[in-house]
């Protein structure tokens, strides 16, 4: 009986659960909905939407390997999803539908209203864990909890996890030709912005996603302990955009990493096991969104910071989104996300404290602001990073360790090379001189002074917080 494989954000045909099951029990025939209106309201921009479009259309050629014919159907907003999806079983007289789980609440909506749907069309319909190796609600503290803090859901997700929840799907063979072709792509509506992204740094697909993970793996993975903190060095996998589309799985990344490792996770190598620990970051924080429902309606997961007196800095919020803000780092920063539609983790973290902390502005203007510039744009993970940073969250850095800007860029660019690259107004300065570019000289490079000063900006910074205790 035909199969019905509804792909979201898991555009892969290799290692993916839903399409494994599916093509077990039958002939499969795919179908994407592109949800623009409802991507947008996510705040999701051209580069992330961009890229889920090349992700489609590589998805399609990988599936014709399979005779697999993928339908497409242009639904505005998430409420369309059940209409559209039974219309289409009844039309090709489907016997269930699969898909693979995902977990932010809007999303957790939509397929809950499918799931009804078909039931009450009578049509089967399995829902597969897929993104995570621990459905949320799998792995609780001994009270029974969702765990609030990263370290001991590490540990717990390090001793419980076995061969079985990390095994590889079987992949599915080609099977006989249905007289049903696929749909070509429309062309993307027109968009608020045009992408930035250079598809050639950033192609989509499995392919190139199982490449990068072989590169990383050969090249870099085993200094990344060492080289992951410095934007200037190419130490990170750069696979976040194939993950958050799930053009690569979780599994695929840690069973290369275990044959690299002599079968383990945990031990050996330091510069793999601090790389899967990124992996169980990514994992913690769906479980926050799904655990805690309230941090995706833009409420903070600490409830006592809602009373937090955000600054209301219209100049100061343009002058961060633009790179002016006066500090090198956060400016070469911001110019890298908004110039490339990517961002260092170090650098997310600095100016994502330095908008929350030295700015005091709302970090759900900044979550939004990265939201529409990132090409690896995923709820859990961006809400998670801010909220850390702004001191709202999880395991939230506490309110009073505020990075230095000055100290960080010292640290972290020493040979002022990613500040010359983005910021190259500096870059005829002397490596020394380009942290902190000295006051008579910032007329002649065209560089404003800084926009607030560090001490009194973090005693600022102090006072709010500590205003919520009393
Ligand atoms: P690697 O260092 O190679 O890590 C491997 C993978 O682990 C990443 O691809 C990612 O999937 C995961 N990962 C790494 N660090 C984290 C982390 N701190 N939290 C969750 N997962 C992690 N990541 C996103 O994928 N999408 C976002 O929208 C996003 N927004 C962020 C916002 C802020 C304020 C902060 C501080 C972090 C954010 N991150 C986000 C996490 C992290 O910065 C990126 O995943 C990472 O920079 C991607 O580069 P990479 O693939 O080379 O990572």
């Amino acid at each position: 009986a035909r199969q019905l494989m509804w792909f979201r954000s898991d555009l892969r045909t290799l290692d993916n659960s839903a399409l494994a099951a599916a093509a077990r029990r039958g002939p499969v025939i795919a179908v994407f909905l592109r949800s623009v209106a409802q991507w947008s309201s996510h705040d999701h921009g051209a580069n992330k939407i961009d890229f889920w479009q090349r992700g489609v259309e590589a998805l399609r050629d990988e599936l014709a390997g399979l005779n697999i014919a993928l339908l497409h159907r242009d639904i505005d907003t998430f409420d369309a999803a059940p209409r559209a999806l039974i219309e289409l079983a009844r039309e090709h007289d489907i016997a269930a539908l699969h898909f693979n789980r995902e977990y932010p609440l809007n999303e957790w909506r939509r397929d809950a209203a499918v799931c009804d749907a078909f039931q009450r069309a009578e049509i089967a319909v399995h829902a597969h864990t897929d993104a995570v190796a621990f459905a949320p609600g799998e792995l609780m503290t001994g009270q029974g909890d969702y765990y609030k803090v990263f370290t001991p859901f590490a540990k717990a997700w390090h001793r419980q996890v076995d061969a079985g929840r990390l095994t590889l799907r079987k992949s599915p063979t080609p099977q006989a030709r249905l007289p049903i072709d696929s749909d070509p792509l429309p062309a993307l509506p027109r968009l608020d912005d045009a992408p930035v992204v250079d598809a050639s740094s950033w192609p989509a697909g499995q392919d190139a996603a199982a490449d990068r993970l072989e590169r990383f793996l050969r090249y870099r993975a085993r200094h990344y302990r060492q080289q992951r903190d410095f934007p200037a060095i190419r130490g990170t996998s750069e696979l976040s955009p194939y993950l958050a589309l799930g053009m690569i799985s979780h599994r695929q990344c840690l069973q290369a990493v275990m044959s690299e490792n002599d079968g383990h996770l945990a031990d050996g190598d330091a510069g793999l096991t601090t790389w899967v620990n990124e992996l169980v970051w990514r994992e913690f924080y769906q479980h926050i969104a799904f655990g805690f429902p309230e941090v995706c309606r833009h409420r903070p997961f600490q409830q006592a910071t809602e009373k937090l007196a955000w600054r209301d800095d219209e100049a100061g919020f343009s002058a961060w989104c633009e790179g002016r803000t006066g500090y090198p780092i956060v400016d070469a920063a911001m110019r890298q996300l908004v110039r490339t539609g990517w961002m260092h983790n170090r650098l997310r973290m600095a100016t994502a404290m330095f908008l929350s902390k030295h700015l005091l502005i709302d970090w759900r203007r900044g979550e939004a602001f990265f939201m529409r510039h990132l090409i690896d744009g995923e709820f859990a993970s961006n809400n998670g990073g801010w909220q850390w940073a702004a001191s709202t969250g999880t395991d939230a850095a506490p309110y009073f360790r505020i990075f230095n800007p000055t100290t960080q860029s010292q640290r972290f660019d020493p040979e002022g090379e990613f500040l010359a690259e983005f910021v190259p107004e500096l870059s005829a300065l002397p490596v020394k001189a380009r942290h902190a570019p000295p006051h008579d000289r910032l007329e002649k490079l065209a560089y404003p002074p800084p926009i607030v000063d560090h001490k009194a900006a973090r005693q600022r910074a102090l006072d709010a917080f500590k205003a919520l205790k009393s």
